[in-house]
């Protein structure tokens, strides 16, 4: 059966009495090429045997393909009702194992230990774009280390995710995201490739993880309190929109603080680099505040 071919998906849904699900995301592959480049781009250099997590294999098109270059995949699918159509065009697919549940709630770093034998891993997926700032965070912070995260996401996502401060795309998921990992836009992919079409043009991100994050943070709950800070008031200072998130340290105090990071507090927080949020945030527990 060939996974691409809208008559065979359109033929292989029907017999399944299955309907498109507007609410998980769904709209599926429908070129070949798409799904291989996909898969390919998430190739990690130098590994022999590693293994694959899969978010939202839909109806397996590229489920198939990562099985071809992985040792083994675990591919984890919210919907109940596509477990019997991946059960029929996976049937050739040995090395691939479908978990029925919502990513956001399953504990990742178990399953991949588990599922994956511990072996080295990568994420490859076409994310459903409803939840796609929650599923790449919820990946990050699982502490799994990943070799990489390639995601498919919508084109004004891929740009938030590798902005650089000062830039309008810039905002608290690209600060965080900088945290643990390096992300690299790797092409677009139109509207016209899937089934149904979606509105927006997608574009391929690959996130390569930090063995060692790039700054030196000594409470990351607190980092990231800076970073939510930072970015809670668009437009505002970083004094104001800071103490928002702070209100039991005074005003003075933050502006001390700032000064010893070479910063007057009159900056907007979204020209600021992860490197000043982190001396912040630890100047903040240095003098625990
Ligand atoms: N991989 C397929 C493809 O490229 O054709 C389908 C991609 S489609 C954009 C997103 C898939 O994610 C759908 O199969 C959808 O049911 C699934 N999904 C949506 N929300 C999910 C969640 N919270 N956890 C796991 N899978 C989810």
């Amino acid at each position: 059966m060939k996974l691409s071919n809208p008559s065979e998906i359109k033929a292989l849904l029907t017999r399944h009495g299955f309907e498109f699900q507007k609410k998980y995301g769904q709209n599926f592959l429908i070129n070949e090429a798409v799904p291989k480049k996909i898969s390919w781009s998430s190739l990690p250099e130098g590994i022999e045997k590693c293994a694959c997590l899969e978010i939202g294999p839909g109806i397996g098109v590229m489920t198939v393909e990562l099985s071809k270059l992985y040792s083994k995949v675990c591919a984890v699918e919210i919907d109940t009702k596509l477990l019997p159509l991946l059960n029929e065009t996976l049937s050739e697919s040995n090395n691939v194992e479908v978990i029925n549940c919502d990513i956001l709630k399953l504990d990742i770093a178990k399953t991949v230990k588990e599922k994956l034998d511990g072996m080295p891993c990568v994420v490859c997926a076409n994310l459903p774009y409803y939840i796609t700032t929650p599923v790449i965070m919820h990946l990050l912070e699982s502490g799994y280390p990943f070799e990489n995260i390639t995601v498919m996401v919508q084109k004004e996502v891929a740009d938030r995710l590798t902005s650089l401060p000062g830039s309008d795309e810039y905002g608290a998921i690209t600060a965080a995201v900088s945290y643990y990992a390096k992300p690299r836009k790797l092409f677009n992919v139109t509207a016209g490739n899937f089934m149904p079409r979606p509105d927006v043009t997608s574009t391929v991100v690959r996130l390569d993880l930090y063995k060692t994050p790039p700054v030196e943070v000594s409470d990351e709950k607190v980092f990231f309190s800076v970073i939510k800070g930072a970015f809670a008031k668009r437009r505002k200072t970083l004094l104001n929109s800071m103490s928002g998130e702070f209100p039991q340290i005074p005003k003075e105090k933050l502006l001390e603080i700032f000064n010893l990071c070479g910063l007057s507090g009159g900056e907007r927080g979204e020209t600021l680099g992860i490197n000043h949020f982190a001396d912040i945030a630890n100047k903040i527990v240095d003098m625990n505040l």
